[in-house]
């Protein structure tokens, strides 16, 4: 009955431990969530209520298939300004985040093409590759200098056949952010090659030294760039599934195509809410604020336990430790804590071959959580 491309793909590692959590929590256990990584906090009121304003003025219909040109608009304005690059309305499709991702693989990649993708990098990345019958090939990151880019072994996957680079800095899951070194190499690249640059930018907001660096410094570049970013992470707006694409003219009048056929466009009242949340820079702010003391805490408690050796991630709401105990590789170890200690977090192996000794903690979660969690894996002996 299913097709065979829907069999290849495996379930998201992130979206179904939910349920496994949710059964546990059903069955009475006092379950510490580390593993989504979905932020705790309250979607701002002033986004929601002008949102509802919007739906009560009867917004409730379809919307232009990119997106209400006031916030197409917006966007692209406030890219331009906060990314130092002029970039226009035209440029911007608006859509969820995750979906921007998966247009940009539909409208780049032919079956048997060739994308190359991080190892650590996000579940969903290989998986849309599957989806869309390209051939998802993994470069490294190197975990001993804090995750940056292995220049040679990126040079040495490129083929004839590569159209196309996914980076993802800030990185989900392991927190670290690219140097401009590495962004240059790869804009380079890009130059050279007539390679797309996946960019997604969604934990742009959450860098909690420096200032972030997109991927996008430089017009010309627009041709073989497709950035994606949204709402979720930066304004605790995940429910709300809108986000946008950047891109050249081209690229957007196809991706448009996608939408249309697809989803016609994004949800009116969602795309309002969006519209508010790029009045709101403060509480994002905020959040950061309150994710770099939960990064400290976890970071002090961890140290404390001789099975984990950490790198502290620089922006995100993850950490990405790896772990020496009984040796039990990453799927043991998660099931093992979420059984025995009642905690959940993601595999490393989930995210890529290399965290098959890690595991991905998500400190989306209150203080009182992350020190009872630390508790908790203080018993592991
Ligand atoms: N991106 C978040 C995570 O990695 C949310 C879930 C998902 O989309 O995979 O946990």
């Amino acid at each position: 009955m299913v097709s065979s491309v829907v069999k290849s793909v495996s379930p998201s590692a992130t979206i179904s431990l939910i349920n496994k959590e949710n059964a546990l929590k059903a069955a009475g256990k006092k379950v510490i969530s580390f593993s989504l990584g979905e932020p705790d906090f309250t979607t701002p009121i002033q986004i929601l209520d002008y949102a509802s304003e919007k739906m009560r003025e009867g917004y409730t219909h379809y919307t232009q298939s990119p997106g209400i040109p006031e916030l197409r608009k917006k966007i692209a304005e406030k890219f331009s300004i906060e990314k130092n690059v002029k970039i226009d309305d035209k440029s911007v499709l608006v859509t969820p985040t995750k979906f921007a991702l998966y247009a940009s693989y539909l409208a780049l990649l032919d079956p048997g093409d060739e994308i190359l993708i991080p190892d650590p990098g996000w579940v969903s990345y290989i998986e849309m590759a599957h989806l869309v019958g390209a051939k998802p090939v993994y470069y490294k990151l190197d975990e001993k200098r804090n995750f940056s880019l292995d220049q040679e072994d990126i040079k040495n996957r490129i083929g004839e056949k590569t159209k196309a680079i996914v980076i993802n800095s800030p990185n989900n899951p392991t927190g670290s952010v690219l140097s401009n070194e590495d962004l240059k190499f790869l804009r380079d690249i890009v130059r050279d090659r007539k390679i797309t640059v996946i960019s997604d930018e969604i934990y742009e907001k959450l860098v909690f030294e420096g200032k972030h660096e997109s991927f996008l410094n430089d017009f010309t570049l627009l041709e073989n760039s497709i950035i994606v970013s949204g709402f979720s992470k930066s304004h605790a707006m995940t429910g709300l599934r809108i986000g946008y694409m950047i891109s050249s003219e081209e690229m957007i009048k196809y991706v448009d195509r996608i939408q249309q056929h697809t989803m016609t466009c994004a949800a009116t009242y969602s795309q309002y809410a969006a519209l508010k949340a790029l009045d709101d820079d403060s509480s994002p702010e905020k959040m950061k604020m309150e994710y770099r003391k939960r990064r400290d805490v976890l970071v002090e408690g961890l140290k404390e336990i001789p099975i984990f050796k950490i790198n502290p991630p620089q922006a995100t709401f993850y950490m990405y430790p790896e772990i020496d105990y009984k040796g039990m590789d990453s799927m043991e170890f998660s099931n093992y804590l979420l059984e025995k200690l009642y905690i959940s977090v993601v595999p490393g192996i989930a995210f890529g071959p290399s965290g098959k000794y890690r595991i991905r903690i998500s400190f989306s979660t209150g203080i009182e959580n992350i020190k009872e969690g630390i508790e908790r894996l203080k018993n592991l002996k």
